[in-house]
């Protein structure tokens, strides 16, 4: 098992011998290449650190996650999307060279232009084809914490016009910088009443919101409440990190909440990480999740299908509570040439994620079998591509 930097699952279950290799202290920014705008890394290294040391030199990494703990070889072993992928693709499509260790114990490296198999083989493999140890990263001239984005958003309460609307933004967006879609949808809402016994049921709640980040140039005052703003919002995500089991659920939900109504103006920095604190504490306890790839040309197709497994699974069993969905464009060449080797059109992506928590006691084995051959079913049929991020 390799983990790239300290985040630990906590539903994490090891082997029962588990030789775990840590990258841990393999994280340093080894080399800043200004002529050919690129960084060399060891693979432990956290993105935020190597963004951070770009940023004194006018740079940054096109794409980050939105955690500032990940790593450069975990992100590279998965793929790396963030809501700049609709411009700027994949974090893979930004490496140019990787050294790694194979199974057997060798070391080696390969890039865009030597060993490509080999390269393709082994990002986005999770650590099935290698340790990747260090790698070269393209980066771009930007300011993060000077370039200052202003926040356009659409919202919804129907799922049609949602889904409708971030298929023309993912087609079309403009000069946006980041773009991300996100759409809640609770099970219907049961309370138990304020005296005497039984419960009140509540209607479902169903909210759709599309953000576009444009760049601008902030007055003042704007400037202003975005430090009360995010203030706020970090303080929040602290409580809601720190509160724990289920008594804590209110303000980890408030703490997501929060990521929605976020402010008129912000800089990229602070957009990037903006789910940072907030969403991973509220997204603790038990849940499915899945992220896929659907090319454009079936991208709303994809998402009704997903949507109505997931729901449909939830009226006849009950098994989900809160299903939501996160989503945005990804233009990335890597995807491209995956189409293009399964003899597929090579086309642009949307990412589509779901995640739906669950009530495990409803969730047998046999109907999670069910859901996941359903989601396997939707891929073969649209083209679309799983996400193994986890
Ligand atoms: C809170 C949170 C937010 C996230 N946000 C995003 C996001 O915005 N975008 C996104 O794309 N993903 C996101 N992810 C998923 C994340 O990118 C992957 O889980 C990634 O693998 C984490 O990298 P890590 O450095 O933390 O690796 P670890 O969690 O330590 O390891 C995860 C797995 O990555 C592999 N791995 C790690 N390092 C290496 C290496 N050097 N060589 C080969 N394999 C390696 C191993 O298979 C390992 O089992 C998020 C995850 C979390 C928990």
């Amino acid at each position: 098992m390799v983990r790239g930097g300290e985040l630990i699952d906590e539903g994490l279950a090891l082997p029962a011998q588990p030789t775990v290799v840590s990258l841990r202290r393999m994280n340093q920014v080894l080399d800043i290449n200004l002529g050919r705008r690129t960084v060399r890394v060891q693979a432990g290294a956290k993105l935020s650190d190597i963004d951070r040391r770009l940023g004194a030199h006018g740079l940054g990494l096109p794409i980050v996650g939105d955690h500032r703990d990940i790593t450069a070889g975990g992100f590279a072993s998965v793929g790396g999307v963030s809501a700049a992928s609709h411009k700027h693709g994949l974090f893979i499509d930004q490496i140019v060279d990787l050294e790694y260790v194979d199974t057997d114990g060798r070391i080696g490296t390969c890039g865009r232009t030597h060993h490509t198999e080999r390269f393709q083989r082994i990002l986005g493999a999770g650590g099935r084809a290698g340790i990747i140890t260090a790698l070269t990263l393209d980066a771009i001239e930007i300011d993060k914490e000077r370039t200052w984005l202003t926040t356009n958003a659409d919202r919804f309460l129907d799922f049609d016009s949602f889904v409708e609307h971030a298929y023309a933004e993912i087609l079309r967006p403009g000069n946006a910088e980041l773009q991300v879609g996100r759409w809640v949808d609770t099970a219907p809402l049961k309370v138990a009443r304020p005296v005497g016994t039984g419960h009140v049921q509540l209607g479902t709640v169903r909210f759709g919101q599309w953000s576009s980040l444009y760049p601008t140039a902030p007055t003042r005052g704007l400037r202003a409440r975005r430090e009360v703003g995010s203030r706020a919002r970090k303080s929040l995500g602290a409580i809601a990190s720190a509160a724990p089991g289920k008594a804590g659920m209110p303000v980890r939900n408030a703490a997501a909440g929060a990521v929605l109504f976020a402010p008129k103006v912000q800089t990229l920095r602070d957009a990037e990480y903006l789910a940072d604190t907030a969403l991973s504490s509220s997204e603790r306890g038990p849940a499915y999740r899945v992220g896929i790839f659907a090319p454009l040309s079936s991208y709303t197709s994809v998402f009704y299908r997903l949507h109505d497994l997931f729901s449909g699974h939830r009226e006849r069993t009950g098994c989900f509570t809160v299903i939501s969905a996160m989503t945005y464009g990804v233009r990335s060449r890597y995807l491209r040439a995956e189409s293009a080797a399964r003899g597929l059109p090579a086309e642009d992506h949307g990412l589509i994620t779901f995640t739906c928590r669950l009530r495990p006691a409803a969730l047998p084995s046999e109907l999670l079998r069910d859901i996941v051959s359903g989601i396997e079913e939707i891929c073969r049929s649209e083209n679309a591509l799983r996400y193994e991020a986890e």
